[in-house]
C-alpha cells in the first residue's frame, strides 16, 4: 500500500510519502532505545505534565486535528472533533491515575516470611505500535498515553493511508515535552514490521487490526519471545429481547451500526432480534437506517461519510451481493451509488443464512444483519456463533436476563441496554479471534509494565 493521503470523499490523492529506509527505521530505534532510559529515569509526576501538555495542546488544535482526520480517512468532521477530545480526556485521565496504578502494591510479607513483600510497576521499554485508520487518533492515544506514562516509549507505524495523522501524533508529544525520541512515527509499510519488532532493542508490540495481521505479528513476536496486545476484528451481536425499549433499542442500534461511517470493530454487526419484538424493531431499525444521511464529511447535516477506502467499500459491496445472490432480504440500502468517492447507503439486511459470507464474516461498513430467533437459548447461540468475541450488546429489563447475558455473552465487553463505547476508565479487548490482551483503565496500562515481585527480608 502507498503512504498517501487520499481524500475518500473525491479518491483524490493529496500527498504522498516515501517509506523510510532501513537506515532511517534504525537510527529511530536508536532515538527511542536512548530516550527510554531518560523517561524511565524522570518521575511520574514530570510525565503526568507532559500528557497534560499534550492534552491543552490537543483541545487547543481540535478543529485542525480534525480536519486532518475527515480529509484522510472520510470520517464526519464531528465525529472526528470528538475523538480528538476524547483523546485529551484519556491523556488527563492518566496524569491523574497514573501514580496510584503505578503504586507499589503491598503483599502479605508475614505469609511469605519476608519483613517487607511488594509489587512494583517498572516500564519494559520501546513498544512497536502498529495502528489502523479507523480512529486513526484515539487507538493511537490509547496506547501512547498509559505507556508513556509507565515511562515505556513508543514506535508508531500507523496504517498507510493515515500519514499525516500519524505525523502529527509525533510532533504533539514533542511539542508536550516528551524527551526526543519518546514517541517516533516510522512511514513505513507493513513489510518492515518483522525487522522492527525483531530488534532486540524493541521490546513488545500492540495491534488494532485485522485478523491476518494480528497472526503474522504474533508469529514474529512469538519467534521473538516478545509480548504482545492484540485487539482484532469483531462481528458484536446486539440482542433485543421481548421485555426491551424497543424504540430506544432500534434508535441506538443505528448509531451502534453506523457510528464512524460503519467501520469500527465495536460497531454491532448481527441484530438478533426476538420474534415477539422483530417485526416492530425491524421496521423501526430500518426506517432509521434509511433516514441517515450520506454525504460530504465535512458537511454539518452529514451522519455517514464515505467508506476510507475502495477496496473497503467494495468488499462491503460484494458481502451485500453474494448474501442478496443466495437468497438474502435488503430492508434498506443495498446499492453502491453512482457517484464519486467511496460511499455505501446504510443498509438492512435479513433472512440470513449460514452459506453466506455476511453470516460468519466481519462486515466493516453500514450494513447490518437481521436474525430473528424464539427464544433466549437460540439467541446466545447465534450471538456466540461467531469466531470473534470483542463486544456484545443485549436489551432486556429483566434483572435476571441482564445477569445470564453478562455471564453467557462470550465476549471481552458486555453492554446492556446501551451501546458497546470504550472508556480510559474500563479494560478494553476481546476474546477469540479478536485478540487478547487489554487495553484502557490499570489493566491496559500494566500489560506493559514488568510487574516486579520484592521480596526484603
Ligand atoms: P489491517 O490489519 O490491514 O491494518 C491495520 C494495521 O496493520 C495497519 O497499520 C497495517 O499497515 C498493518 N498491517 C497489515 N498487515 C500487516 C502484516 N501482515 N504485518 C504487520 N502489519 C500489518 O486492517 P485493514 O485496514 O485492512 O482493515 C480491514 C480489517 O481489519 C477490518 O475488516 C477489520 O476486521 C480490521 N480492523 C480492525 C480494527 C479494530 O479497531 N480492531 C480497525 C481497523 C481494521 P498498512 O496500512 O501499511 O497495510
Amino acid at each position: 500500500m502507498p503512504i498517501a493521503t487520499t481524500n475518500p470523499a473525491t479518491g483524490q490523492v493529496l500527498k504522498t510519502y516515501e517509506a523510510m529506509s532501513d537506515e532511517q527505521v534504525d537510527a529511530a530505534i536508536e532515538r527511542t532505545d536512548l530516550a527510554y532510559r531518560r523517561l524511565r529515569g524522570t518521575t511520574v509526576g514530570q510525565r503526568g505534565e507532559w500528557l497534560v501538555a499534550a492534552a491543552d495542546l490537543l483541545d487547543a488544535e481540535r478543529d485542525e486535528i480534525a480536519r486532518i482526520m475527515t480529509t484522510e480517512m472520510g470520517k464526519t468532521y464531528a465525529a472526528a472533533k470528538a475523538e480528538v477530545t476524547k483523546c485529551a480526556s484519556a491523556c488527563r485521565f492518566y496524569a491523574e491515575r497514573a501514580p496510584e496504578f503505578l503504586a507499589d502494591a503491598p503483599a502479605d510479607a508475614e505469609a511469605v516470611k519476608a519483613t517487607r513483600a511488594f509489587v512494583r510497576y517498572q516500564p519494559i521499554g520501546p513498544v512497536l505500535a502498529v495502528m489502523p485508520w479507523n480512529f486513526p487518533l484515539w487507538q493511537v492515544m490509547r496506547f501512547a498515553a498509559p505507556a508513556l506514562m509507565a515511562g515505556n516509549t513508543g514506535l508508531l507505524k500507523h496504517a498507510s493511508n493515515v500519514p499525516q495523522t500519524a505525523l502529527l501524533m509525533e510532533d504533539l508529544f514533542r511539542r508536550a515535552g516528551f524527551p526526543e525520541g519518546a514517541f517516533t512515527t516510522l512511514l513505513v509499510g507493513s513489510e518492515a514490521v518483522d525487522r522492527i519488532l525483531s530488534d532486540p532493542r524493541v521490546r513488545a508490540a500492540t495491534l488494532t487490526g485485522s485478523e491476518g495481521a494480528g497472526r503474522s505479528i504474533a508469529q514474529i513476536a512469538g519467534r521473538e519471545l516478545k509480548k504482545t496486545v492484540l485487539e482484532l476484528g469483531g462481528s458484536d451481536p446486539f440482542v433485543v429481547m421481548p421485555s426491551a425499549d424497543v424504540d430506544r433499542a432500534a434508535e441506538v442500534a443505528t448509531t451502534a451500526r453506523c457510528q464512524n461511517n460503519g467501520q469500527s470493530c465495536i460497531a454491532a454487526k448481527r441484530f438478533i432480534v426476538h420474534t415477539d419484538v422483530f417485526d416492530a424493531f425491524a421496521e423501526r431499525f430500518a426506517a432509521n437506517m434509511a433516514a441517515l444521511r450520506v454525504g460530504d464529511p465535512m458537511d454539518q447535516s452529514t451522519d455517514v461519510g464515505p467508506l476510507a477506502s475502495e477496496r473497503g467499500r467494495d468488499e462491503i459491496d460484494a458481502q451485500v451481493r453474494d448474501a442478496v445472490d443466495k437468497g438474502a432480504t435488503v430492508l434498506c440500502g443495498g446499492q453502491k451509488p453512482d457517484r464519486d468517492g467511496w460511499f455505501y447507503p446504510p443498509t438492512v439486511v435479513t433472512d440470513l443464512t449460514p452459506q453466506m459470507r455476511m453470516w460468519s464474516e466481519e462486515v466493516f461498513g453500514p450494513v447490518a444483519g437481521l436474525y430473528r430467533v424464539s427464544s433466549y437459548d437460540e439467541a446466545i447461540e447465534v450471538a456466540n456463533g461467531t469466531a470473534f468475541g470483542l463486544g456484545a450488546n443485549a436489551w432486556t429489563r429483566d434483572p435476571e436476563e441482564q445477569e445470564r447475558f453478562a455471564t453467557d455473552l462470550d465476549a471481552g465487553n458486555v453492554f446492556v441496554n446501551g451501546m458497546t463505547t470504550s472508556y480510559p476508565e474500563l479494560p478494553f479487548g476481546g476474546v477469540k479471534n479478536s485478540g487478547y490482551g487489554r487495553e484502557l483503565s490499570a489493566v491496559g496500562m500494566r500489560e506493559f509494565c514488568n510487574t516486579k515481585t520484592v521480596w526484603i527480608g
